[in-house]
This record gives C-alpha cells, structure tokens and sequence, in this order.
C-alpha cells in the first residue's frame, strides 16, 4: 500500500468522517494525524464544519452569525492544507 501523504490524507479526509474507509486506510490515516499537525487541524476544522452544518435546519437560510463562523473554520482549514502542502514529502 502506498505511504500515507498529506495530498492522500485530505483526499480521504470526507470519506474518513463518513466513515467510509477501510480499516486499513483508516488506521493510515490515523497515523498521519498523529505525526502531522497540519492535517489534524485540517481533520478538526472539517469536523466542526459538519457539525454546523448540521445544526442548521433544512433550507432555511443561514444565519449571518453562522455563516461568519463558517468562513473563519474554513478559512482555517485552508491555512491548514496550504501549511501541508508546504512540507517537503517525506
Ligand atoms: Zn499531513
């Protein structure tokens, strides 16, 4: 199996929190997290985003407040994978 990188850990990053990976790939996955910050904060930023979104019910509009917040977790996760992308491959 190809070594985990962070290109593959972001790409993997929306079936992880489906829950969609094989054991295998989730266990790499897990292991990338722990070994590179970047992608952590990606992971993190990715799940705060799903859990408001979520919060939010069905098209109803959403509110200011929420859709400042959502820029600036956004705006996190991108710091965050433009910060990945940096590292030299390993
Ligand atoms: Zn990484």
């Amino acid at each position: 199996m190809n070594p985990m990188t962070c290109r593959r850990a972001v790409e993997l990053l929306i079936d992880y929190v489906s829950d969609e990976l094989s054991v295998e790939e989730r266990l790499l996955l897990e292991s990338h997290f722990q070994k590179c910050p970047p992608c952590l904060i990606y992971l993190q930023s990715y799940q705060v985003t799903i859990k408001l979104t979520r919060q939010l019910p069905r098209e109803a509009p959403i509110p200011a407040e929420m859709e400042c917040r959502l820029l600036d977790v956004l705006k996190a996760a991108q710091t965050a994978e433009q910060a990945a992308r940096m590292q030299p491959p390993p």
